[in-house]
């Protein structure tokens, strides 16, 4: 029996950005599970569909969720200053992507999986309570690990953010919450500048929030030392009871914003690190939700092989 679910529509193909959007449809078309199936050999493939609104509680305000599923009316073309494009389909769409993490959570209560990819678009990590931006309408990985403290029975979620951006909206979603620590890692300077270490956290969240950026022109070697490092002290320190990864895979080298040299076998490297680091606490079960990642050949291949590592059964204990 396969342990590793992998959550897949074809619909979220059909939000059209636009030909000069990199986030487009084609991201979820070569994602599609027969091509997985040359690289990882047992999985189980799952749809979704989207679920009610009440997801989005404790995440995004009601007038935000409003205002998104108004946005086709409203005679605008985007939802922020010109990245996240208003489709007709908007409100739908965006839903369904935060559904896919639900999905894959109420499986892995059920028993049915320990460990799960989400291949959805949009994306989330750059949305807040309040706002759009850099193609995030709904934060995905926010609305799962709410959902996982409500139907789980737990506490302590650690999302950790390897997507080449920093991941400013869910930063700010937690940033006064001891619960949910976030921690990023991204090319320095990058849009949104927003991922300095500085910024730990404040109130009862101070010290839940790290931000680790990485210097342009790191070698993967380099970037898979201070990956280890941090993800080892972070776990240590907050001992998570559920791990989210926001995936996104656009520090690969061929990614048209990246200059940071991770490959695509990098991206199982990094799995496995992660994987051991967490299973004193959570028995590896993880879930993991695209980001970004945008050059469609290195997006493919450094999915594969982070699914590689997530579909592997862990060593028997003697
Ligand atoms: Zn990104």
């Amino acid at each position: 029996m396969s342990l590793f679910g992998y959550f897949w529509d074809p619909s979220l193909a059909e939000r059209d950005t636009g030909i000069t959007c990199p986030e487009k449809g084609e991201r979820i078309r070569v994602l599609r599970p027969d091509r997985l199936r040359q690289r990882v050999k047992d999985f189980e493939v799952f749809g979704f569909a989207a679920r009610g609104e009440s997801i989005l509680q404790g995440v995004h305000q009601p007038e935000y969720i409003r205002e998104v599923r108004e946005a086709p009316k409203s005679g605008k073309r985007f939802l922020d200053r010109g990245d996240t494009r208003i489709t007709s389909n908007i409100f739908a769409q965006a839903l369904r992507a935060a559904s896919a993490g639900c999905e894959a959570i109420d499986k892995i209560r059920a028993g049915t999986i320990e460990r799960a990819f989400c291949a959805v678009r949009p994306p989330g990590h750059h949305a807040n309570a309040l706002r759009a931006m850099g193609f995030c309408i709904f934060n995905n990985a926010a609305v799962a690990a709410r959902y996982a403290q409500r139907t789980l029975g737990i506490e302590r979620v650690l999302i950790v953010d390897w997507d080449n951006d920093p991941g400013n909206g869910t930063q700010e979603i937690f940033w006064e919450d001891p619960t949910v620590f976030v921690l990023s890692l991204h090319q320095a300077n990058l849009f949104p500048a927003a991922g300095a270490h500085q910024l730990i956290g404040a109130g009862a969240g101070e010290g839940f929030n790290r931000n680790v950026p990485i210097e342009p022109g790191t070698d993967a070697a380099t970037y898979l030392k201070i990956f280890e490092q941090v993800v080892g002290r972070t776990v240590g320190r907050h001992r998570p009871e559920f791990v989210i990864v926001s995936a996104g895979f656009d520090a690969h080298a061929a990614d048209p914003q990246s200059k940071i040299g991770l490959h695509e076998k990098d991206f199982g490297k990094m799995t496995r690190i992660l994987l051991d680091a967490i299973e004193p606490y959570t028995n590896r079960r993880l879930l993991s939700i695209l980001e970004g990642g945008y050059n469609q050949s290195a997006l493919a291949a450094s999915v594969a092989e982070h699914c590689v590592a997530l579909a592997e059964m862990p060593v028997a204990l003697a």
